[in-house]
């Protein structure tokens, strides 16, 4: 049997200190998963998690040293970046338990939600699904990924974001509202988690537009650094 066309390449972000590659297989979402970025964006309390997804594909890799193109997306006027702790599955499985999850978990890496805000803000409103706002070409450039053994304290770990070397976002992993063994344990009752999922676990407050020419550099302590231009 044969393909009536080529397949497409599967995605794969590498692995910081080896040569083999992680293969992407879904890219869950977390929303307003920081407690001062869901009053930013109008709602406050600890609401139950919820997730979008984008496609496996959106993903820009973009090497350590290096900075990533970004293509400055079409049908937008309020690009948004979102920089987030990304958590990698080596292992997949149905109801994690939270006590559980870290054995789920191969490795960790930074990541940028981009998002179109303006389109967002129109689909909340008409009751509409997100995956215009969230899942477009190239919204999720990432970080080579770090075995979570040589990743330190990530949960402790401080997050921000600078654009042109301005100081947008900063805060700590400590500030999640669901933390990773919990948003797994969530997630796991809804799908059946596979090796080779990301988990964009959510952004701290700060989030603003960019332009075209801008650079977006961001990091997570242990983590290496993501630097990306809008072109
Ligand atoms: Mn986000």
């Amino acid at each position: 049997m044969s393909y009536v066309f080529t397949p497409a390449p599967v995605t794969t972000v590498p692995v910081v200190g080896s040569d083999s590659l992680f293969p992407v297989h879904r890219i869950y979402c977390v929303g307003r998963n920081y407690a001062e970025h869901a009053k930013e964006m109008g709602f406050s309390g600890r609401e139950a998690p919820f997730f979008f997804m984008k496609p496996a594909d959106a993903v820009l890799v973009v090497n350590e040293g290096s900075t990533g193109e970004m293509p400055y997306p079409t049908l937008t006027q309020d690009l948004h970046h979102e920089i987030e702790l990304v958590v990698a599955l080596g292992k997949g499985g149905r109801n994690i338990k939270a006590a559980d999850a870290f054995n789920h978990v191969y490795g960790y890496a930074v990541g940028l939600d981009m998002t179109r805000r303006d389109l967002q803000a129109e689909a909340k409103k008409q009751g509409r699904p997100w995956d215009i706002a969230k899942g477009f070409d190239f919204s999720a450039p990432i970080t080579p990924i770090v075995p979570a053994t040589q990743a330190g304290d990530i949960q402790n770990a401080p997050i921000w974001l600078n654009v042109n070397g301005a100081k947008r976002q900063a805060s700590t992993v400590t500030q999640l509202i669901w933390s990773i063994a919990e948003t797994i344990e969530v997630l796991s009752q809804a799908w059946e988690l596979k090796a080779g999922d990301l988990i964009f676990s959510g952004t701290p407050e700060g989030v603003a537009a960019v332009s075209k020419g801008d650079v977006l550099e961001g990091g997570v302590q242990g983590l290496p650094a993501l630097k990306v231009k809008l072109v």
